[in-house]
């Protein structure tokens, strides 16, 4: 991905700049991804927290994943959009929405996780791996 990419929420209230290009751009099934983003699936862009410059104010909402590594999703005050998380087992990253890019054909996916939980209806991707669940970090395509 080519950088700066810029992007925000819904209402505009908040906004972003990428200075860094993402370390992993995927796709997650999970069902807690699917209850946040009310699609079968969502887009993630992990990124140094020192690569975003981030603007407007969000409210935070905490919940401890299948791994027991706590979630933290960041979601605009005034729309609601769900901007960006941060995880407990990976400080110093953050993880924004490919959604939310002013130009969402930046985002190329390179993998799916948690396919076990899309269902039979789900979205489908043409990345090159793909894990029923998360794999262990040492297995992604970093
Ligand atoms: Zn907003």
């Amino acid at each position: 991905m080519n950088v700066p990419q810029r992007g925000g929420c819904l209402c505009g209230a908040v906004r972003f700049t990428l200075s860094s290009a993402p370390a992993v751009q995927g796709v997650s099934h999970c069902r807690d991804c699917q209850k946040v983003s009310g699609a079968t699936h969502q887009t993630q862009l992990a990124v140094p927290a020192d690569g975003i410059e981030l603007s407007g104010e969000t409210r935070a909402y905490a919940r401890p994943a299948d791994s027991g590594n706590v979630v933290t999703r960041h979601f605009c005050v005034r729309c609601g959009s769900p901007v960006q998380s941060t995880n407990s087992s990976m400080p110093g990253m953050v993880f924004l929405r490919a959604t939310h890019l002013d130009d969402p054909e930046a985002f190329v996916p390179a993998m799916e996780v948690y396919t076990a939980s899309r269902p039979s209806w789900g979205g489908r991707f043409a990345t090159p791996v793909s894990f029923e669940k998360m794999p262990p970090s040492d297995a992604l395509p970093v």
